[in-house]
């Protein structure tokens, strides 16, 4: 049995942790960040500990199900029926359903047809072969027609991607559209899941299964080096120290390993630099009354920069309304290093659009969170440009959210890519 590394305690590495010491393994995990969870973390919302980026379930999400049942905490999913908006040039329509559509004034009656169609066939197709290599605005403009392609998605794609908008994959937003598509109970509602307490719950359960087996999670540890001697995994150095081990599984995003993995040869390397990420600045705001009575409202307003907001407690009851409002944008954008303040008065600005009885003393508490690499860019081609999870250094596996392309990122992909890779370590 082997000594095991794992960086990174997201749900992929405490997942691959979990699997590995069921498998007899000796495991430690190490967490640059104070608390375990990575992008799933909790954060302290004036008293409500709250997912500090959104997070819901569908019921495409299996590996999410399946390790809540071995875990013991199967019975904490909850489901709810949940609906969208759709806010377009100063108005709040109803979204997400054929009725919807078909009483949505902002397409002609052509366009509404084709770009029903479309998402209709999307949630019923399996085989992504022939969208791998086409852009999603060619895609939507050729199936759905460059109207429906103009009011619905051009502003998503532009608000979310910038430089990379007309570059992003067909293959990855079938992913999306099937998974939301799909999580329904009958083709009138839409249903959403969330986990009792909050995805903490799933971490703290993988936690508790963790130690229990005798692993050790090491937070706020930042792996400074993958060590390697002779083609083969050696240790993990850390700046408190150099553990030896037989293998390595990095969960960190791929833009850090060249640097954290200097032995990797140099195309491999390149490989790793070659997957763009954009980072998010996460607005999360507590407010004494309901935007609206929907769960996601997607945004097309030209004096709202943001592609849409998230009304959670539409979905998780708590006692107040609990809204998301994020940022994506390259890090590189001037955007990206403004004050909490400045994104917290934008995203009350655009409440007050989309709800104008919302004034600025309903905002109870705010909190702001950022990432650098919240989103890994799927551009068309990608399956081509995602290296082997084995990386050619005997004992190294690497991945990110970005390897399970064109599935988007995701709680479900990265537990069932942690367990992949667990077992891998008997390969
Ligand atoms: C805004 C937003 C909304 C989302 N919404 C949903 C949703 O609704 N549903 C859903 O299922 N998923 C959602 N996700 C995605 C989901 O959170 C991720 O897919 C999943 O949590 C990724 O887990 P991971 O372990 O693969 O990566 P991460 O969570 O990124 O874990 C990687 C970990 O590595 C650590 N690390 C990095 N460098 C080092 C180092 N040198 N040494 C040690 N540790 C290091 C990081 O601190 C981090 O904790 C969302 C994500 C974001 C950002």
């Amino acid at each position: 049995m082997a000594t095991v590394g794992i960086v990174g305690a997201g749900a992929m590495g405490l997942a691959a942790a979990y699997h590995a010491l069921k498998a007899g393994h000796r495991v430690t995990v190490y967490e640059a960040g104070s608390v375990p969870g990575g992008m799933a973390a909790h954060a302290d919302l004036d008293g409500l500990s709250i997912e500090r980026f959104y997070h819901f379930v569908c019921k495409a999400d299996a590996s999410t199900f399946e390790l809540m049942q071995e875990l013991g905490i199967g019975d904490r999913m909850r489901w709810r029926d949940t609906s969208m908006g759709y806010f377009v040039d100063g108005r709040l329509y109803r979204w997400g359903d054929p009725l919807a559509l078909l009483s949505f004034p902002k397409l002609s009656w052509a366009a509404k047809f084709r770009y029903g169609w479309q998402m209709f066939r999307a949630t019923k197709r399996s085989d992504w072969s022939d969208l791998e290599n086409v852009t999603a605005k060619d895609w939507i403009e050729r199936e759905a027609g460059s109207e429906a392609y103009e009011v619905l998605w051009r502003r998503l794609f532009d608000l979310k991607f910038f430089e990379f908008a007309d570059h992003v994959s067909a293959a990855w937003i079938w992913t999306r559209i099937k998974r939301i598509g799909t999580s329904r109970r009958s083709l009138m509602q839409e249903q959403l899941g969330y986990i009792d307490g909050g995805s903490q719950t799933l971490v703290e359960a993988l936690v508790t299964a963790i130690e229990s087996r005798g692993g050790t999670i090491r937070l706020g540890t930042r792996v400074e080096e993958v060590v390697t001697s002779d083609g083969r995994v050696t240790g993990v150095r850390t700046d408190a120290s150099t553990d030896p081990v037989d293998a390595v599984i990095s969960t960190m995003p791929t833009p850090y390993v060249a640097r954290l993995i200097p032995s990797l040869p140099d195309d491999w390397k390149a490989a790793y630099d070659r997957i763009d990420n954009i980072g998010v600045v996460c607005v999360l705001l507590k407010l004494a009354r309901s935007v609206s009575p929907h769960f996601w409202i997607n945004i097309n307003d030209p004096a709202i920069d943001i592609p849409g907001i998230i009304e959670f407690s539409n979905l998780r009851p708590v006692d107040e309304t609990v809204v998301y409002v994020p940022f994506y944008m390259p890090q590189t954008h001037i955007k990206f290093g403004g004050s909490d303040s400045s994104f917290v008065a934008e995203s009350m600005a655009a409440i007050r659009r989309l709800n104008p009885t919302i004034g600025d003393g309903d905002l109870k508490a705010s909190l702001v969170g950022r990432l650098r690499h919240a989103q890994p860019v799927c551009q068309a081609g990608f399956a081509g440009r995602i290296p082997p999870i084995q990386t050619p250094i005997q004992g190294l596996q690497v991945a990110d959210t970005a390897f399970y392309y064109p599935e988007d990122r995701g709680i479900s992909e990265s537990v069932r890519y942690g367990a992949l890779m667990a077992a891998n370590l008997a390969a």
